[in-house]
């Protein structure tokens, strides 16, 4: 008995899964497949005040299905549906909703974590099993990230050797972080999403700044890339918040900032060195002049400066086009691991 195994992977756009699978089973030549394949996972809001969690998925033959909800050790923490019939299936579509309110103890077994569900699926007479399985995150409804496309308006910020503007390659970015952070189930807020036409001075950067502040978001992360009189100078490098010098936050918050600061610069920094092959300069304390930046200096929260590169460096610029995707994740992965949530992988 030969038994082919088959494995679909299969890229959907969800809110929170990003992981999704098909497995099936073929007895010999026969053509018949059980089919269990799960089309979407989304939690009401993507944290833990989520009150239930909704998903769809689809059968393709008749038989029995069973769904579980398993925690990150895989143990099964809730049954959803137990061994229900499937009377006629032909690729039939179910939707169900697990209602964390309704489950008293269970309730809180579902806090913030990363969870999965899983569909078990037996033909009749339980000779073919096919099983699907879907990641998802629930995140603690208080962790949100402040991403700062640095410039915009009429400053441009440096000029790339072809002419491309930093401003712009610093709105890509970010815009990027924003679209991968938002689907691991985090709150995203943005200095600008757009040319933001406006901007022209430090005082609207400062404004910024103070948006982010009482907005109460727990990292604040800057993007910009770097320039040089030289066009040899080349690599990644970040600033961070540098506590010998007076901040704007209260002494209360100085420490943590201060300590989160450059567990944040640190985690992005190890993630990038991972993916770039720009060359991985330094974590830098304060500024080229010592002092802070006004972003880490004026911010509230843990916060730090990505120089992603050298504008005036043509391989840097080379690297970032191609690259800037993959970095984006990287970056993410810094910031949820800062955060302590878990990366779901696509
Ligand atoms: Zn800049």
């Amino acid at each position: 008995m030969k038994k082919i195994v088959k494995v679909i992977s299969v890229m959907l756009l969800l809110l929170i899964v990003s992981q999704s699978a098909v497995f099936s089973y073929a007895e010999d030549s026969q053509k018949s497949e059980l089919k269990a394949q799960i089309i979407k996972t989304v939690p009401f809001a993507p944290n833990i005040n989520a009150k239930a969690m909704k998903f769809k998925f689809k059968v393709n033959k008749k038989g029995y299905v069973k769904v579980l909800v398993l925690d990150d050790y895989g143990e099964t923490i809730k049954t959803l549906v137990k061994d229900k019939k499937i009377q006629n299936a032909d690729d039939k579509e179910f939707s169900l909703k697990w209602d964390f309110s309704q489950d008293g103890e269970e309730n809180k077994k579902a806090a913030a974590g990363t969870y999965k569900v899983k569909i078990v699926f037996e033909n009749n007479d339980k000779t073919e099993k096919a099983t699907a399985k879907s990641f998802f995150n629930i995140v603690d409804g208080s962790k949100s990230v402040w991403l700062d496309a640095g410039h915009g308006g009429i400053d441009a910020g440096a000029i790339r050797t072809d002419g491309k503007y930093e401003r712009d390659d610093n709105l890509k970015i970010a815009k990027q972080v924003r679209k991968i952070l938002k689907k691991q189930g985090i709150e995203v807020y943005m200095s600008r999403t757009d040319k933001d036409k406006n901007y022209a001075s430090i005082a609207d950067l400062k404004e910024r700044i103070k948006k982010a502040n009482k907005a109460k978001v727990d990292l604040f992360v800057s993007f910009h890339r770097n320039a040089a009189a030289v066009s040899s100078a080349n690599g990644f490098n970040i600033y961070t918040h540098n506590p010998k010098y007076k901040s704007n936050v209260r002494k209360k918050q100085a420490k943590n900032k201060a300590s989160q600061s450059m567990k944040l610069s640190k985690n992005i920094f190890k993630e990038m060195s991972k993916v770039t092959e720009m060359k991985m300069g330094d974590v830098i304390k304060g500024s080229n002049n010592r002092e802070d930046f006004f972003v880490n200096k004026l911010s509230n929260m843990p916060s730090c400066m990505l120089e992603t590169g050298y504008v005036t460096n043509v391989s840097d610029n080379k690297q970032f086009d191609k690259n800037y995707k993959s970095y984006a994740e990287a970056i993410s992965k810094g910031i949820m691991k800062t955060l302590d949530i878990t990366y779901i992988e696509n």
